[in-house]
């Protein structure tokens, strides 16, 4: 044990080991247009099946000539003209010049494009006042982007806005992908009611179930919604068994804890397996992990700060695992010098919510307010997490603390 382990709390680091050393990603396909697949992971490399550009083109408008034809003061005729999409395709008389437009292909024996800003049209020709000519210059070479039979994009990429203009250079209309994994999720406590109704005395709205299924959506996964599951052991009892039949992984939120009504972790215990439950992290200390007979379990803490906390640091690269997207990269993290103090003791891993802004060319953070578990405006308003490790103690303004940037998921 090291200085600061406590005792039952499992240390963030071993806790993201355990989380996806068991995990294999989903493996049945579907075929998608291309439009329409954002968000799907390829299920197969994509090579190109021709070359890009598929012919030698005009990078300038402008005239194409030979070089050894070009001398300044002796005018060129013009022979014809290519444009893009109808080439120029006649033979082509020695010592004329051909006009060219931008994306038209180069004639067979040309050398090089003069662009018309370097050119004087008279009844004589053209004259060029642009006489000292590299070879090939501004003509976009065959497969000067992509070669035929190149890997244009990874088996296991999930596919962006940026990644459709790639695919339909390539002509192809229709891309392999994998089927999303399935997230049956549900809210737990007595407490809980839908958005809509009115609330009674003692009565809260659930929000976390709302903020989980953006989540799950964002994280590339298809979210099955379970509603609100009253603490009774019944029926929490019934919906797991339905849940984990239905989806690749069971997320609930609340009833994880130690309190009276605290049942989530006794099911799991009883009609599956837990693997860890309570980590030294905070917010988020009482999140569980096991498996159903047919899924894997992730039981997050009520509070909504740790529920949407523990949801975005330790699902999302289960989810990003078991979604086949190998190119998933952890959050940026970068020091920077914070203007706000930090309460902290030493034992867990702290994400406090904070705003970072760029000063004098240097990263600097502040707190967003009301670092209460239960508090969510203070997660509401930041742009980055203060991740303060396990063995630190009070932060005072001016020291430098780690910032996690938050990544495409939960950020504009
Ligand atoms: P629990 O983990 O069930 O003991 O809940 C801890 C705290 O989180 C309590 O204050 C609950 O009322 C609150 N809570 C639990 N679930 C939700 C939810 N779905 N939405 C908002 N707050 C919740
Ligand atoms: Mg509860």
């Amino acid at each position: 044990m090291g200085c600061c382990d406590v005792p039952g709390l499992m240390p963030l680091e071993d806790a993201q080991q355990k989380l996806l050393a068991g995990i294999q990603p989903v493996t049945d396909t579907l075929t998608l247009p291309i439009a329409d697949a954002v968000g799907y992971v390829l299920a197969e490399d994509i090579r190109s099946p021709l070359n890009v550009p598929p012919f030698d083109n005009s990078a300038m408008d402008g005239y194409a000539v030979r070089r050894d034809e070009v001398m300044a003061n002796q005018p060129l005729p013009i022979a014809g003209r290519s444009m893009a999409g109808s080439p120029f395709d006649e033979p082509w008389p020695s010592n004329t010049c051909v006009r060219i437009m931008t994306g038209a292909q180069i004639p067979s024996g040309c050398d090089a494009v003069i662009m018309q800003e370097n050119a004087t049209v008279s009844d004589a020709g053209v004259t060029f006042n642009e006489t000292e000519l590299k070879a090939n210059q501004n003509i976009r070479p065959i497969g000067d982007d992509i070669r035929q039979g190149d890997l244009a994009l990874a088996k296991g990429t999930r596919l962006t806005a940026r990644d459709i203009p790639m695919i339909a250079t390539l002509g192809m209309a229709t891309v392999m992908v994998l089927r999303k994994p399935i997230v049956a999720f549900f809210s737990t406590g007595d407490e809980l009611q839908p958005l809509g109704n009115e609330l009674a005395a003692g009565q809260i709205y659930d929000s976390n179930r709302y903020g989980i299924k953006a989540l799950i959506e964002q994280f590339g996964c298809e979210p099955l919604d379970l509603g609100i599951i009253p603490d009774n052991p019944k029926q929490l009892t019934a919906t797991f068994m339905h849940a984990q039949q239905a989806a690749d992984v069971v997320l609930t939120s609340g009833g994880v804890s130690v309190g009276e009504a605290d049942y989530t972790k006794d099911i799991l215990g009883q009609l599956g397996e837990i693997n860890f439950w309570k980590l030294a992290i905070k917010p988020g200390k009482p999140f569980a992990f096991g498996t159903l007979p047919n899924a894997w379990f992730c039981g997050l803490p009520g509070n909504p700060v740790s529920a949407f906390i523990t949801c975005y640091v330790l699902v999302q690269p289960l989810l990003a695992k078991l979604a086949g997207h190998t190119q998933w990269q952890p959050p940026i993290t970068i020091p920077a010098i914070t203007r706000s103090g930090f309460k902290k003791s030493p034992g867990r891993t702290d994400y406090q919510r904070a705003i970072y802004y760029i000063e004098n060319g240097q990263f600097v953070v502040e707190s967003t307010g009301n670092q209460s578990s239960g508090a969510f405006r203070s997660m509401s308003l930041a742009n980055c997490f203060v991740v303060l490790e396990r063995e630190r103690g009070r932060v005072e303004a001016g020291e430098t603390v780690n910032i996690e940037l938050f990544n495409a998921s939960i950020s504009a």
